[in-house]
């Protein structure tokens, strides 16, 4: 792999001082697409916002194109290359499809036409109040926004949320082309993880905070009962080499 677009090394945050996160290191390469799993309140959705910097870490490093942007601003990151399409889509019902392309942009023009490209169906609805449109089409304006970046590291969190899996399942390949055409990046917070891993090269999974399983996603969907016993956090993970190759879980014992 390249040098990765990002990395995350030692990552500690939460809120009001109690950490949610602990001790995280996840890289996304370019082109790769990263699965972070895990159950409710994992940290999946923390782990988003330090990197698109909404939330401060406590300690560690964010580095994205090689530089450690801890003290750099999440208007500036955006700028820079990393787009977050946050749970709930951040979008607006009583706009139009193509008036979402023009929002909250300072820089450059966002690719509209670009993203339609992907996106076909947008194309056509591109007049049409987004209220009017059904959840996945929503989805798919809330995906497309972010492509439109040209972004470097695409953060997508939980997709999946109210729509049926059969839309997820067009969803998701759309996201894996766009990271396989243009380079970039993409951590995809999932809760659906049959899903996630279908399309993502590698996965991490979170159990209260911490980083419990990390492989390729071959080799996590080949060992279903372990990947499901530390994705709900609810036995002990062995310490070593399995049948599923690399486990990281020295400290999964820790649930609160
Ligand atoms: P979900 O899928 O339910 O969002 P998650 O894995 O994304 O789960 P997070 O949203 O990162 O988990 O939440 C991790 C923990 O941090 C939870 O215990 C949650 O209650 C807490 N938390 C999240 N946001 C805040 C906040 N703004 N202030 C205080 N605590 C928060």
């Amino acid at each position: 792999m390249s040098e990765a677009v990002l990395s995350i090394e030692g990552l500690t945050a939460g809120y009001d001082r109690a950490a949610v996160i602990r001790d995280l290191d996840i890289t996304v390469g370019p082109g790769e697409v990263v699965a972070l799993l895990g159950s409710n309140g994992a940290g999946k959705t923390t782990t988003l916002r330090v990197i698109s910097g909404l939330v401060r870490p406590m300690s560690g490093r964010v580095v994205f194109d090689g530089e450690d942007v801890a003290r750099v601003s999440p208007t500036q990151r955006a700028r820079r290359g990393i787009a977050h399409v946050p749970e709930g889509r951040g979008i607006f019902y009583g706009l139009t499809v193509a008036e979402h392309f023009g929002l909250g942009y300072r820089g450059g023009r966002p690719d509209e036409e670009a993203a339609y490209e992907y996106f076909p169906k947008l194309a056509e609805l591109r007049t049409r109040r987004v209220g009017l449109l059904s959840g996945g089409e929503q989805q798919m304006l809330a995906i497309a926004r972010g492509l439109a970046r040209r972004p470097r590291l695409l953060l997508l969190d939980e997709l999946s949320l109210g729509l049926a899996p059969v839309i997820v399942e067009g969803l998701l390949p759309v996201v894996h082309k766009y990271a396989l055409d243009s380079g970039c990046g993409v951590l995809l917070v999932e809760q659906h993880i049959q899903l996630a891993l279908e399309i993502a090269d590698r996965g991490y999974v979170l159990s209260h905070g911490e980083i419990v399983l990390s492989d390729r996603a071959e080799v996590l969907q080949g060992d279903r009962e372990l990947l499901i016993s530390s994705y709900l956090g609810e036995q002990q993970v062995p310490i070593g080499e399995t049948s599923t190759g690399r486990i990281a879980s020295p400290t999964d014992s820790g649930r609160q």
